[in-house]
């Protein structure tokens, strides 16, 4: 297969590129370097298979050559990210999704795209299936990427019964690893960094709000067999342990051997109390299971997070 993979130099779209190259795949990467470093796929770039057309995604873009399928991963993600770039952020989920199936159709290219648990918003249901319509607020700071994710959903789906495209979806749960960028703001990347340098961990609120947090491999895994399927889901795909902040706090302090204090900072508006994903159509559909216990996963970020220097942690326009 030749995967045209939208987003492919951030931080799961390079994991992907990878397992997809090691199986025997071609990979085009498209991206505009704006969340993801060059740097997470320039070691790629000598690799027979891999090609990178440096794009943005929601403007005209060309890909030369054969296309079977097409992942969308490409949106800011994280909420630091999306707070400061509204517009970029409904873009990529609106003209960004809607070009990327009309590459697909084009080519009968199968098509993923990467939808989140946050389309489910602050959830009153618990834990959350797919039949959950969600609870967001549309005009709240995150709805830039609540909305334009749902909208992707409603677009592909569009796509799926009157254009025939052999598109689906996956909602992805809060995922962690190598190449997360240090200062992306995500919990899992700041409480490391900020353990590994000795400094406060920020925790939000009281702690008590609650995450589901999957590993980068697994997450990989469960993208590759939704892009092999023809299956239209939406499938949840994240690791259903849920944590409180607080427990994810004391567990980097365990494993960083860090003793820095957690200091207490104000809840971000709308900042959804629990989240953790119901797995059971991913399971039987796809035959995917998460398989990394938290501590293993964070022990390997510790790792990569201990060996970098964050004065380079920089990309794009998304940096400031
Ligand atoms: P990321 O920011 O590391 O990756 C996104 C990549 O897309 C970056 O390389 C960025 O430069 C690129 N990009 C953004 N806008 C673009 C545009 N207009 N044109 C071309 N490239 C563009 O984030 P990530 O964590 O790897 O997330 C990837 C995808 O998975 C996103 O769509 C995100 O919404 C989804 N997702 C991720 C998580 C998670 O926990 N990591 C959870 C739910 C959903
Ligand atoms: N969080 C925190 N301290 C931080 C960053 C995040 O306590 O420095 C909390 C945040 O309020 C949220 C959880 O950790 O409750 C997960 O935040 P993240 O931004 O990683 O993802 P999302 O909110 O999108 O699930």
């Amino acid at each position: 297969m030749r995967v045209v993979v939208a987003g492919g130099s951030g931080f799961l779209g390079s994991h992907l590129c990878e397992a997809l190259l090691r199986r025997g795949d071609s990979v085009c990467c498209l991206d505009d370097f704006s969340s993801g470093p060059a740097a997470n796929t320039d070691p790629l770039l000598p690799l027979t298979g891999f090609d990178r057309i440096p794009c943005d995604v929601t403007a005209r873009f060309q890909v030369p050559g054969d296309v079977d399928a097409v992942v969308h991963l490409a949106s800011p993600a994280s909420p630091y990210d999306y707070r400061r770039h509204p517009l970029r952020t409904l873009a990529a989920g609106s003209r960004g999704t809607e070009n990327l199936l009309e590459l697909a159709l084009r080519h009968h290219a199968r098509f993923v795209l990467a939808s989140t648990s946050e389309i489910y918003g602050d959830p009153q249901v618990h834990p959350q299936d797919e039949d959950y319509w969600g609870h967001v607020n549309p005009v709240g700071p995150r709805s830039v990427y609540d909305e334009a994710k749902r909208f992707a959903e409603a677009l592909t789906t569009a796509y799926r019964r009157a254009e025939g495209a052999d598109a689906g979806i996956v909602r992805i749960f809060n995922t962690y690893g190598p190449r997360m960028r240090a200062h992306d703001g995500r919990v899992v990347s700041t409480f490391v960094r900020q353990a590994l340098a000795g400094e406060p961990l920020t925790v939000f609120g009281d702690g008590g709000q609650t995450r589901s947090f999957c590993y980068v491999d697994d997450l990989v895994e469960g993208l590759m067999a939704m892009l092999d399927s023809d299956l239209p889901g939406p499938f949840n795909l994240g690791n259903p342990n849920e944590r409180t902040v607080r427990e994810l706090a004391e567990l980097v302090l365990r494993i960083t051997g860090s003793n820095a204090e957690l200091r207490r900072q104000p809840l971000p508006v709308d900042d959804p109390v629990r989240r953790r994903p119901v797995i059971a159509r991913a399971r039987a559909a796809l035959g995917w299971t998460p398989r990394v216990p938290l501590e293993d996963g964070l022990r390997r970020t510790v790792a990569w997070f201990a060996t970098r220097s964050y004065e380079s942690d920089t990309c794009g326009a998304l940096s400031e």
